[in-house]
């Protein structure tokens, strides 16, 4: 009856579901464990009529076109560029982040902020990018000194709340996500193609699955219905199930943790609203020297709405243990982790016609335009480009 089954309705499930669906013409069967579609991108309306984000705050930025024109055809966008201050010091100052020429003025103040400058754009070029464990090696010991005062003020303590680590010990690829940007541009990314869903993305889901192709069945474990036999088939319902299957979720959880579990970190949400328009001067506002949480988001900048009340969320951080409950957001990237992963992959493997794609059934650190082009890219696969 169906071609294919497809488990979990985030970026990469909805995106493989429609593809298959209408360029594949299959019938796809789409289970989703939660009581809605749209994975951690999920949006709502708040009490307060503030559109959240229910899994953390959401920016779609992308360099690829053809991610950009694909979701276009689900979503009009709002124009929006994020922008992020650091609240750099205990008593509440503030600088861009990703640390910029901005920021060394307010650091360092005009005269030194000046000279900093002419040094490090001599060095590294206007408008270049430069990790900050790159920087911290510098033969010269001023940029030194200065990359110490921006690994102590914006780095280390910051790191430390989201992974339990420092800068060190993380990949090397999760610190160079925000570099320092030798420039006046304070945007949070410099990708051509940036906005939020005007109508949210949940809409943007709602339209992407709808297609008479699809049938989606919510608050659904996929373990409900389907199984992994040992043998290396596959049933739905007990019968056995000889289309594929593209699995989203976490991929220790497909086959009962067998080999122990993989290491994810997973956050606390604390959502307040506030009797007042705005709570702080731009959308999101990271707490790299104090607090316990990471960051605030105030929600009513990324569609600019205008309300007497604003909501806002504050992000904790903590290693996921698997209870009840717990969402897995961040796989741990190193050696021994990517190890453990590769024993998974090779198991899933034994199945013909299963499929991993997403963040967690690939255990990589991908935003959702990565996912979408993944998706897109499995499509143009499975039923040819
Ligand atoms: P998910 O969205 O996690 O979807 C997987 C789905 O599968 C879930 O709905 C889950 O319930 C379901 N599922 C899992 N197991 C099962 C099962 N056994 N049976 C049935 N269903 C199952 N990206 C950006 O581009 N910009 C951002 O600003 C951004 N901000 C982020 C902020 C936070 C706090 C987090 C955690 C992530 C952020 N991301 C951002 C990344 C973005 O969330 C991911 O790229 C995207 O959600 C990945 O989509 P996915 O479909 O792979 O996974
Ligand atoms: N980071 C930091 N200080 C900041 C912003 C980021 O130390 O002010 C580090 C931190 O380790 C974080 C990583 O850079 O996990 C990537 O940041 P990003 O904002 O991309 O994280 P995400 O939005 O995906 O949680």
């Amino acid at each position: 009856m169906y071609d294919t089954i497809v488990i979990g309705a985030g970026f990469a499930g909805a995106t493989i579901a429609r593809e298959l669906a209408e360029r594949g013409g299959e019938k796809v069967l789409l289970l989703e464990a939660r009581g809605h579609i749209g994975g951690n991108a999920y949006d709502r309306l708040d009490g307060a009529g503030v559109m959240i984000h229910q899994y953390g705050p959401h920016i779609f930025h992308t360099g690829s076109k053809r991610v950009y024109d694909y979701l276009s055809r689900f979503t009009g966008w709002r124009d929006y560029q994020h922008r992020v201050l650091a609240r750099y010091t205990p008593e509440g100052g503030l600088m861009p982040v990703p640390f910029n020429l901005t920021s060394l003025r307010t650091a360092f103040g005009e005269e030194k902020g000046a000279e900093l400058e002419g040094k490090l754009i001599g060095k590294y070029g206007a408008e270049t990018k430069v990790s900050i464990l790159k920087l911290r090696e510098d033969e010269d010991p001023e940029i030194r000194q200065l990359a110490d005062y921006v690994y102590e003020h914006v780095f280390v303590h910051y790191t430390v709340k989201q992974w339990g680590t420092p800068p060190e010990e993380i990949d090397p690829a999760t610190i160079a996500r925000v570099p320092v940007f030798l420039s006046r541009d304070d945007r949070y990314f410099q990708d051509p193609y940036q906005g939020i869903p005007e109508k949210g993305y949940t809409a943007l889901f709602e339209k992407m699955l709808s297609h008479p192709g699809i049938e989606v069945v919510l608050n659904c474990p996929a373990e409900n219905r389907v199984a992994f036999q040992e043998d290396g088939t596959v049933t739905l319902d007990g019968e056995p199930f000889d289309g594929k299957v593209v699995y989203t979720g976490a991929v220790d959880e497909l086959f009962g943790l067998k080999f122990g579990r993989l290491p994810y970190r997973t956050l606390d949400f604390q959502f307040e609203t506030w009797e007042q328009e705005y709570f702080q001067p731009c959308a999101t506002v990271n707490y790299t020297v104090s607090e316990d949480y990471t960051r605030i988001t105030e929600f009513k900048y990324f569609l600019g709405q205008k309300l007497p009340r604003t909501t806002t969320v504050k992000e904790y951080s903590r290693a996921y243990t698997g209870a009840e409950g717990e969402i897995p957001y961040y796989a741990i990237i190193n050696p021994e982790n990517n190890a453990l992963y590769e024993k998974y992959r090779a198991l899933a493997g034994k199945y013909q016609g299963l499929y991993l794609l997403g963040r967690l059934a690939e255990y990589k650190y991908y935003n959702m335009d990565a996912i979408t082009l993944r998706a897109l890219e499995l499509a143009d696969r499975l039923i040819g480009g």
